[in-house]
C-alpha cells in the first residue's frame, strides 16, 4: 500500500493521469450535435473543461503523455545529456561520426542521411537531437540503453 502511495505520487511529477487523456478526443456533447440530437444544455460541465484545457501536455514517440511545462524544464539537460552520447557515436547504420539523430526503435544515434531513410518507415521512430523537438524521460531512457549495450 505504501508502494502504491509513491508510485502514484511519481506518476503525478512526471505524466498526468489518465482522465485527461479524454481531452484530446472531441467531447460527447460533440458527439451529440452530430447525430443532430437536441443535446440538453450542458450548465456546470464547461468550466470544468476549460481548466483541463490550460494544462498542456506532450506526448513522447513512445506515447506517453507528460504535462508540457515539466518536459520544457528538463529540455536543456536532456538535449545536453544527448549530445555527450551522440559525440561518443557513430552513425548505428552508416558508421559516420557524430550523428545528431536517433531512432527510438533502436535506441541508436544516426547520422542525417540516415535518419532521412529511416524516416520513411514511422516505427523507427526518427528524432533530431539538436534542439528542434523536446525529448521526453521515456525517450532518454531508451537512447541511454542504447548506448549503453552499443
Ligand atoms: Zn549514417
Amino acid at each position: 500500500m505504501m508502494n502504491d502511495g509513491d508510485y502514484a505520487q511519481q506518476r503525478k511529477l512526471l505524466t498526468l493521469d489518465d482522465s485527461h487523456l479524454a481531452r484530446a478526443t472531441p467531447s460527447k456533447h460533440e458527439d451529440a450535435e452530430k447525430l443532430g440530437a437536441t443535446a440538453q444544455p450542458t450548465e456546470k460541465k464547461p468550466n470544468k473543461q476549460i481548466v483541463k484545457k490550460e494544462m498542456s501536455t506532450t506526448t513522447s514517440k513512445l506515447g506517453k503523455k507528460y504535462d508540457r511545462k515539466q518536459i520544457e524544464k528538463l529540455d536543456k539537460q536532456f538535449h545536453s545529456e544527448l549530445r555527450k552520447m551522440f559525440r561518443k557515436s557513430n552513425c548505428a547504420d552508416c558508421g559516420k561520426k557524430h550523428p545528431n539523430w536517433a531512432t527510438l526503435k533502436r535506441g541508436k544515434f544516426v547520422c542525417i542521411n540516415c535518419a532521412q531513410k529511416l524516416r520513411a518507415d514511422s516505427s523507427n521512430r526518427v528524432k533530431s537531437c539538436m534542439g528542434t523537438y523536446l525529448w521526453h524521460p521515456d525517450e532518454m531512457e531508451v537512447m541511454r540503453e542504447g548506448c549503453k549495450s552499443s
